[in-house]
């Protein structure tokens, strides 16, 4: 009973959405970068902001709907740049759940790292016609990997031919850019990276264990996933680390790093504008799995069966075995390394987006995860406007779309309305008020009603 109340609550928005909404009276950081201004009114009418100035000389238009913003705080719609949502048989499509927790967290966009093509193209018009409530997305598509590829949603590439003939067909149909994964062989990279310039697609994702960050970086590969490659890139026994299988070795990372190799190669991703997406969170998570993935999880009641009791418990088999048996130690200090390399990337001008490997990743819930992240940005050295441009303005710079990533007249109507000032303190980004999508306004009941949907999705998957 009590979920029929629910979907009636969320139709009421859908069909609400041509009124007109005025947020009052409101502080807002606007994602330019421009400290924020107090006591601004901002109009959205239909799916945009028609209009945003000093609530002294703003007029409010009878109709609208009034959001007092009194003592709040506006940012942009947040993006998740490194997502999966429906990805073989790890993450089978359910629209009841990662979209809503996308939308009850503030993500208003989101970039999908791998998955199905055709479902999430599905969704990806759905969502775009206002038919179904999720961020809006970005899509890659399967993944380019080796001939026997390791995760499902993946194009296996054997040779250089096959590298090219994937990005074409994936251009065709649809794909928004071109992923790259882990086991790529060398001339697949290089012609699919080729191929990609040509017909006018970007390509972005690992290094591949086979290439090196530098290589990659030239190609023109426009982000890094996860530092893949520059640990190696910075150590003096990069040949013989590249010539190995990638496994345990946190250790050997560390005591062979360079300062000077280091310094070479930020500056070479700061020339060339690499973008790093380093998904702190997850880099954590899988570090440290046996401490990241015990004890009480608040949130299991967000996680569908599939998450909980097959991906989630092989995934963590599989990091154990491998990647996880250095010294708990050596994989502590490690983690370290990786905050300060993301501090150093983003003082030499390294543009940093905000991505968290959700929902693949062990723990790592959509939306609540993005929050997560962001902690963790300010923690490796970035102010909190920083981190918070690197989940807005940067992510708008990044994918080329000049409708998003700010607040301002004419952009789209992609909000978050938040009850403390994150600059004061990043944690606040989770103290959501309000979420306006794409000009649909959810108010803090609405949220709770989205998780509540979710809860009971949750609680009939097998
Ligand atoms: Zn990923």
């Amino acid at each position: 009973m009590l979920f029929v109340v629910f979907l009636v609550a969320v139709t009421s928005v859908v069909t609400g959405q041509e009124s007109i909404l005025a947020i009052t009276h409101v502080n807002v950081i606007d994602g330019t970068g421009t400290p924020a201004l107090a006591d601004m009114t901002v109009i959205v009418q239909a799916n945009q902001i028609s209009q945003i100035g000093k609530s002294g000389t703003t007029s409010v238009p009878k109709a609208a709907r009034i959001v007092d913003g009194r003592g709040k705080y506006l940012i942009p719609g947040l993006w998740d740049m490194h997502v999966h949502e429906i990805f073989g048989e790890w993450l089978p499509e359910d629209e009841k759940v990662i979209p809503l927790l996308f939308v009850a967290n503030g993500v208003t966009g989101v970039r999908d790292m791998g998955g199905d093509l055709e479902p999430l193209k599905k969704w990806r018009a759905r969502i775009a016609a206002g038919q179904l409530i999720g961020p809006r997305m970005i899509i890659a598509g399967p993944m380019l990997d080796g001939p026997v590829p390791q995760f499902p949603s993946s194009a296996p590439v054997k040779d250089a031919a096959a590298g090219r003939k994937i990005v074409d067909d994936l251009q065709k149909n649809g794909a928004d850019f071109i992923k790259i994964q882990s086991l790529i062989p060398r001339d697949g990279y290089f012609a699919a990276a080729d191929e990609a310039k040509k017909v006018g697609i970007v390509f972005a994702g690992h290094v591949p264990d086979k290439v090196r960050a530098t290589e990659a970086s030239n190609a023109g590969q426009k982000s890094v996933e996860h530092l893949t490659g520059v640990f190696e890139g910075c150590s003096t026994v990069e040949d013989e680390l590249m010539a190995a299988p990638r496994g345990p070795g946190r250790g050997r990372f560390l005591s062979t790093y360079d300062p000077e190799r280091a310094k070479a190669l930020i500056a070479l991703f700061a020339k060339n504008q690499t973008w790093q997406v380093p998904t702190l969170y997850w880099e954590r998570g899988e570090w440290l799995i046996e401490q990241t993935n015990t004890g009480p999880d608040p949130l299991a009641k967000y996680a569908p069966a599939a998450w909980r009791d097959r991906i989630w418990p092989m995934f963590t088999r599989d990091i154990m075995k491998g990647w996880s048996t250095d010294p708990v130690a050596d994989r502590e200090k490690f983690f370290q390394a990786e905050l300060k390399m993301v501090g150093e990337m983003n003082k030499a001008g390294v543009p940093i987006l905000v991505g968290t490997d959700t929902a693949a990743g062990v723990r790592v819930y959509p939306g609540f995860s993005l929050h997560e992240e962001l902690e963790l940005l300010v923690q490796a050295g970035l102010t909190p406007m920083q981190a918070l441009q690197a989940s807005t303005a940067n992510a708008a710079k990044y994918l080329g779309l000049a409708d998003t990533g700010t607040i301002e007249k004419g952009k789209r109507a992609d909000l978050v309305l938040l009850d403390s000032n994150p600059l004061q303190d990043i944690k606040n980004t989770r103290k959501i008020q309000s979420v306006v999508l794409a000009g649909r306004y959810f108010s803090r009941a609405d949220l709770d009603h989205l998780l509540h949907e979710v809860e009971a999705a949750v609680a009939k998957s097998k």
